[in-house]
């Protein structure tokens, strides 16, 4: 049910839609289509609804490009559950939003519901359409890709949110607390849009490297986060699991050079893996998502990481904050991260270094993990594979640095524990000897004497 009704004054048109949305209509699409005429330079948008609190109605925007599946040049902005209002012209727009020339044609408004009651909802849209000047065009002004040329192991946080989407920050704001943190890498990823991956270039980054990406937010079929994208690229979220349409997309990430990971596969109340599609299509898993601390869903995601190992499907794991909130949140910016092994601090190596599992994931910027095994003459790192020989031995070290005064090391092959030792005192470092032919794999898991994590490491794989 639709109404539509224009008034009109001098330099503005207002057109007002209206209607209702059943109970049966949770997370359906509603697009909602108005015509703005030529010499219209602004789009302003109210959205108001029934219930809101008990009812979340979701808002975006399309031009007169179109709202089809992947039709980037039409996608507009989107703010999902966390705007009612937004503007843009020519300059500028509410963050979320695609700053850019208000084209004459049909636009299309889409609204879609993400918690409904049984009254349903009733909604309205105000549009006010502003005719006048164009202002000076909107420049996109990207993060630098490279912020240095050498190799290192860099601590990064794959995942969060500023006002361009869901979080309480501005973009300045989240480099100020990632570099205050110790991170060398951030990676932008807001929910269903590349708005602010637009914008990066204009902040000072103090040689943080800001990366591209994107939180694909399938509400009812789970999150994913694209990562590593192009500035100017978008992916796509309007699928269900049954459209066999995901493959389209996740070659947009790879042909981007980009990596799809599985965002919180365990995030809610009924502690069952959330993720409608299927996982052997992504790269890696964000077994680690932040809190104040450790807790159940990360262990449940850490389970059914480990049991993919088992059926020999290499994904990589990564720990993120997925932080939403500036400073004194439990979950601020790069608690827990990733720390990536990289030819250099530049998307293209971080990449690089993620894609070959070269990272190990650390709650605090003190811990560091130094962790190989040793087959004959061969040494190999994290993410490495190493031959071994029938009938040797395979040895096995790790150095930890920065942990608590006490706490345990286990060393987790494809059968289980193979050796779990308590350590005290300050950088302690253990050794382990293991036939070769005894597991496929070797990966490290350092908690404390509660059983909270505070490292842990992605495979080294043994042939
Ligand atoms: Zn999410
Ligand atoms: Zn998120």
């Amino acid at each position: 049910m639709l109404s539509i009704k224009v008034l009109h004054a001098q330099d503005t048109l207002k057109v007002n839609l209206s209607g209702f949305i059943p109970a049966k209509g949770l997370f359906k699409l509603v697009y909602v289509p108005f015509t703005v005429p030529e010499g219209v330079t602004e789009i302003r948008v109210k959205e108001t609804y029934s219930d809101k609190g008990k009812n979340v109605l979701n808002l975006g925007i399309y031009g007169p490009e179109g709202f089809e599946l992947g039709n980037t040049a039409g996608f507009r902005g989107w703010s999902g559950g966390a705007k009612t209002e937004f503007f843009m012209n020519a300059s500028e727009a509410s963050t979320g939003y695609v700053a850019g020339k208000i084209k004459a044609g049909i636009w299309n408004i889409l609204i879609y519901p993400s918690t409904i009651t049984a009254e349903g909802i009733n909604w309205q849209l105000d549009v006010i359409l502003v005719k006048g000047v164009n202002k000076a065009p909107f420049k996109i002004s990207p993060a630098p890709e490279t912020v240095n040329n050498k190799p290192g192991w860099y601590r990064g946080d794959l995942h969060m949110h500023t006002f361009h989407s869901d979080g309480k920050r501005s973009q300045q704001k989240l480099l100020q607390e990632a570099k205050a943190n110790g991170l060398d890498f951030i990676v932008s990823t807001e929910h269903n849009t590349n708005s602010a991956n637009l914008s990066w270039g204009q902040y000072k980054t103090d040689k943080l490297l800001v990366i591209n990406g994107e939180e694909v937010t399938t509400t009812a079929f789970g999150h994913w986060n694209a990562i590593g994208l192009s500035p100017t690229s978008w992916i796509e979220w309007r699928y269900t699991p049954e459209d066999n349409m995901i493959g389209t997309y996740l070659n947009q990430v790879k042909a981007d050079g980009g990596l799809a990971i599985i965002n919180h596969p365990f995030y809610n109340e009924e502690r069952i893996n959330s993720f409608g599609f299927d996982a052997d299509l992504f790269d890696g898993i964000e077994v680690w998502n932040g809190h104040a601390k450790w807790n159940q869903l990360d262990e449940l995601a850490l389970e059914w990481w480990d049991s993919l190992l088992r059926q020999g499907k290499r994904k990589i794991a990564i720990a993120a904050s997925d932080s939403h909130t500036p400073e004194l949140s439990d979950n601020p910016v790069g608690s827990p991260h990733t720390v990536v092994q990289a030819e250099a601090l530049s998307r293209k190596e971080i990449m690089a270094g993620l894609r070959a599992g070269k990272a190990y994931l650390a709650q605090g910027k003190e811990t560091t993990l130094t962790f190989t095994a040793k087959a004959g003459a061969v040494t190999a790192g994290i993410g490495n594979e190493l031959a071994t020989s029938p009938g040797k031995e395979v040895h096995v070290s790790l150095a930890v640095t920065g942990t608590p005064d006490a706490f345990t090391a286990t060393l987790v092959g494809d059968k289980g524990i193979l050796a779990s030792e308590k350590a005290t005192g300050s950088n302690p470092t253990f050794s382990w000897r293991i036939a070769a032919g005894a597991t496929k794999y070797l990966r490290v898991e350092v908690r404390d004497l509660k059983g909270d994590m505070v490292a842990l490491t992605n495979p080294i794989w043994l042939l």
